[in-house]
């Protein structure tokens, strides 16, 4: 089994992370597999070398390795770009302007409360998708959206296996699903070039990536990414969503929440093993 952590380096990394570090590095060695690391700074607004050496550092005081060089998103926009001239050349993408609020107003239907929501936020009214798909060259500096109903057409059921938790459970995604609570996602970014969604399809099969273990509150995400896994022809791995990290009053570990920041412990003479008994390992 190939594994990975794959943290932004945006903050310090708190018990939450060890807690996802260790489970990808436990069932990586349990059968004898590989554990892998990938820097997830596509955001370079947020992204900082300090934090990335941070990375390392509590990692290694953790106990764990990886083989080197490790990738960075940063340093693969090339492999992004050939996934969407490939989706653009199927027709698949079309450009959105809409901003924020355009999209707040457009899906707020006056008296039925709040806009429905998928795993990016409210779902995308479609108001740049186009009748037919857009024809010449791909468009730069744009964000690029999935026409969903079109991805679908060429593509007939899709599944993954979720072991989160104990489960050994085949989810099965239907195109309702995908069309009514998904939508439309954001593919590449004006400012980013690509987005969450596709450099961690693209990044997964690139590192033979066959189980992906993540939080909780990553899986409604995977409907989307074994959606792409389909359109690009990449292999669909299984997933491992686990639990969450929460504080005393029951709210999610934040980057910000440097109190239990792993390098606080260690100054503190906690061990790696302190660190395990804390959060149940
Ligand atoms: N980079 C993401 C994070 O820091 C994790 C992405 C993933 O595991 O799919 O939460």
């Amino acid at each position: 089994m190939i594994t990975r952590f794959a943290p932004s380096p945006t903050g310090p990394l708190h018990l939450g992370h060890a807690f996802a570090a260790f489970v990808a590095w436990d069932l990586a060695k349990a059968g004898g597999g590989q554990f892998l690391l990938r820097i997830e700074d596509i955001d370079r607004s947020r992204a900082g070398d300090a934090w990335e050496r941070q990375i390392y550092e509590d990692l290694k005081w953790l106990g764990l390795s990886w083989p080197e060089p490790v990738m960075r998103q940063s340093e693969r926009q090339p492999a992004y770009d050939a996934a969407l001239d490939r989706l653009w050349a199927e027709g698949l993408l079309y450009p959105c302007d809409c901003s924020r609020r355009d999209i707040l107003e457009a899906a707020s239907a006056p008296q039925e409360g709040a806009p429905p929501h998928g795993p990016d936020g409210v779902i995308y009214p479609g108001t740049c998708r186009p009748v037919a798909p857009p024809s010449g060259p791909r468009p730069r500096e744009a964000t690029l959206r999935l026409d969903m109903r079109r991805a679908l057409k060429s593509l007939s059921r899709l599944s993954y296996l979720e072991t989160g938790d104990g489960r050994h459970e085949r989810i099965e995604i239907t195109d309702a699903h995908l069309i009514e609570e998904v939508g439309d996602p954001v593919l590449a970014r004006r400012d980013m070039a690509t987005s969450y969604h596709l450099s961690v399809v693209v990044d997964d099969a690139a590192q033979g990536i066959t189980c992906v273990t993540r939080g909780a509150d990553l899986a409604p995400a995977t409907a989307i990414h074994v959606l792409l896994q389909h359109l690009l022809g990449l292999p669909v791995p299984s997933y491992h969503h686990h639990r969450l990290i929460r504080d005393d009053e029951g709210k999610r570990l934040a980057k910000r929440d440097d109190a239990r920041a792993i390098a606080r412990y260690r100054d503190d003479g906690l061990s790696p093993a302190d660190i395990r008994a804390k959060i149940g390992l």
